[in-house]
């Protein structure tokens, strides 16, 4: 290494000193209920996948289908090498699932922020953002020219505050996850959407955690509010209760034209695969179907929460499936995760900067591939380590 690139090496040093190295785990399996690790079976209970459709027979299938049908590629970005009917078919269907009018895909959720928050903000506009937003809110905001406005954590009366103390001309986006991904709360999308009407203000949710989680049959934090029509932006993954990748933007035809046209995800950067096309377009008939995925997945996460929190474990102010076991120091939270692995347990601690510092955490995740069984093993390792570690009594 040259000199000047010493500074890598240092940095990775320090962070192991602070035990904020992340020890990323090699898979030999599928995500399911279990995975293969080093040639042994784990208890998973670290993956976004909420329905269990990663490794679904059904999601696989239509994937392989539409290989042999259409390749792998799509070829360029869409404005140039054209969008296959494939991938419309898809945006059509979310549309309808969401009950929005129209629906535009993009390669991740990371990238729907990226299209949306820059795009629809520029010099001289504000963004009025949740204190705990996401990682790829952040950024996307740091990418548009407007500025930024945090307002407290899910605080109606900060955020007024600041609404009326930048008022003025220039367009207003308010931006929120719809369920915190760290802490498990909801936004409270009801009075921020009549706090914006107030104030002339758009509203976009990212609702990475409420796709396939919240709402009828898993129809997102919209429909889970009955607020059809009065968010102006949906943004969503399919990298999470999908069990896929890509991410949504939901919203009126306009919206949606306008992210087509002039959206730089869109503009430079390719389209979906076919098989995460195919794959999502199975999730989503599935989820068309039936509710019964997401009903085990809530009645599982109830479970988890309901046993950690009696045997003593401090599970914060989850409303969802999360479940996050609240440790404090980050190496305790990462001791704990080792002692957990050692009983057959995958759970990765969570440090800063994914959290605050002194906010480390397991984030506990079931999903509908859990049996009880499953989870009530889980809870006796979560129980046994937890003593030796003298974090429960
Ligand atoms: C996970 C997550 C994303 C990123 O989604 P990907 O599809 O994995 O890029 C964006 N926003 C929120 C709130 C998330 O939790």
């Amino acid at each position: 290494m040259t000199v000047p690139m010493t500074f890598m090496r240092e940095e990775l040093d320090r962070m192991k000193r602070e035990g904020l190295y992340g020890n990323i785990r090699t898979l030999e399996s599928p995500q399911g209920a279990m995975v293969k690790i080093g040639g042994k079976s784990y208890l998973n209970l670290c993956s976004n996948n909420y329905l269990g459709f990663a490794n679904d027979p059904r999601v696989c299938k239509k994937a392989k289908e539409m290989i042999d049908r259409y390749g792998v590629g799509p070829g360029a970005v869409r404005t140039i090498a054209g969008t296959m009917d494939l991938h419309l078919e898809l945006e059509k269907r979310l549309a309808k699932f969401k009950g929005a009018e129209a629906a535009v895909t993009f390669q991740s959720g990371f990238c729907a922020n990226l299209a949306v928050i820059p795009t629809l903000t520029d010099e001289g506009d504000l963004i009025f953002s949740d204190s705990l937003n996401h990682a790829s809110i952040i950024d996307a905001s740091r990418l548009s020219k407007g500025k930024v406005v945090r307002y407290e954590h899910s605080d109606m009366n900060d955020l007024r505050a600041k609404l009326k103390a930048n008022a003025g001309p220039g367009k207003k986006l308010l931006i929120t996850d719809g369920v915190f991904s760290m802490d498990g709360d909801v936004a409270r999308l009801p009075e921020i959407v009549e706090i914006a009407e107030e104030f002339g203000v758009m509203v976009a949710v990212d609702d990475a955690h409420g796709e396939g989680v919240l709402g009828k049959g898993g129809r997102g934090i919209v429909d889970h509010f009955g607020l059809h029509g009065k968010v102006d932006v949906e943004i969503g993954t399919m990298s999470k209760a999908f069990g896929v990748m890509g991410g949504i933007v939901a919203g009126s035809e306009t919206l949606v034209e306008f992210l087509r046209q002039k959206a730089r995800t869109n503009l430079f950067s390719s389209a979906l695969t076919v098989p995460d096309v195919a794959a999502n377009l199975a999730a989503v008939e599935i989820m068309e179907e039936s509710d019964e995925a997401v009903k085990k997945l809530w009645s599982n996460g109830d479970f988890l929460k309901a046993e950690l929190k009696a045997r003593g474990f401090d599970v914060g102010r989850s409303e969802t499936p999360i479940t996050p076991v609240i440790i404090g120091d980050a190496q305790a939270a990462k001791d704990f995760s080792a002692r957990l692995f050692e009983n057959g347990v995958f759970a990765t601690a969570i440090v800063f900067p994914t959290v605050p510092k002194g906010t480390a955490r397991i984030r506990a995740m079931v999903s509908a591939a859990h049996s009880r069984e499953d989870l009530k093993k889980g809870v006796e390792v979560f129980a046994k380590v937890g003593k030796e570690m003298g974090i429960i009594k």
